[in-house]
């Protein structure tokens, strides 16, 4: 757990030095590796810094959340990447749509609709990315397994920028065996991006092919 002493800045530099340390042992180049830094329940204050220490970067988990904190912190960085990483409800679609760059949480066919109506009436598509609930559990978001090839052929059909797969591992467990299957899911299906790996595992993640880790707790400390 990181200690109060320690600065956001020098979390941030210690997270992607972790990362290019890892994607030089898989013989990876860490450029291909985005960090997410996920800001749930941190407010401005806290994400400020990261700002100004060169992270672009970020991840929400609720659509009412992001649209309090984000359009101000956007319009005063210009390149800022904003990732959708929680559940998504197809009646925040639109607002889904008009404020974040990434969305990886698609996960089911009402969804695939009301996403590529709202891209269609906005013309801004972010990058789609289809949750797999790689561990089969009963609580977990994600599609089925078994339902990913229905869901893609559903997603693409739809016109749906789908560029890869997200999932987060079944907890207290080992996940490098989830985060092989998910990136052989993807490789199945031709897919390139792979979102997989948080504060407690993004080095295995990357190590196995993670093309984006989503970081919370190791960069902003335990959230209250
Ligand atoms: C909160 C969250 C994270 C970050 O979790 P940490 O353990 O704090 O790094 C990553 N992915 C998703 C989907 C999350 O909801």
């Amino acid at each position: 757990m990181p200690s109060a002493e320690i600065s956001p800045s020098e979390r941030l530099a210690a997270v992607r030095a972790a990362i290019a340390h890892n994607a030089g042992l898989a013989r990876r180049d860490p450029a291909d590796i985005e960090l997410i830094a996920i800001s749930k329940t941190h407010p401005p204050e806290a994400i400020a810094p990261l700002i100004a220490a060169g992270q672009r970067s970020f991840g929400e988990n609720r659509v009412q959340e992001a649209q309090a904190k984000w359009p101000t912190l956007k319009a005063e960085t210009a390149d800022i990447h904003l990732h959708l990483v929680g559940q998504l409800q197809s009646n925040k679609a639109d607002d889904a749509v008009a404020l974040f760059d990434a969305i990886h949480s698609v996960d089911r066919p009402s969804l695939v609709t009301a996403l590529a109506r709202a891209i269609q009436a906005q013309g801004r598509a972010p990058d789609c990315y289809i949750q797999v609930n790689i561990g089969e559990e009963a609580q977990k978001g994600g599609c089925a397994i078994a339902d990913l090839p229905a869901l893609l052929h559903t997603a693409r059909d739809a016109g749906l920028p789908i560029v890869g797969l997200m999932a987060v591992p079944p907890a207290d467990t080992e996940p490098a065996p989830y985060f092989a299957l998910l990136a052989k899911l993807a490789r199945n299906h031709g897919l390139t991006q792979l979102s997989m790996g948080m504060s407690g595992d993004y080095e295995t993640a990357v190590l196995l092919g993670a093309t984006c880790v989503r970081v919370g707790s190791a960069l902003f400390g335990e959230r209250g």
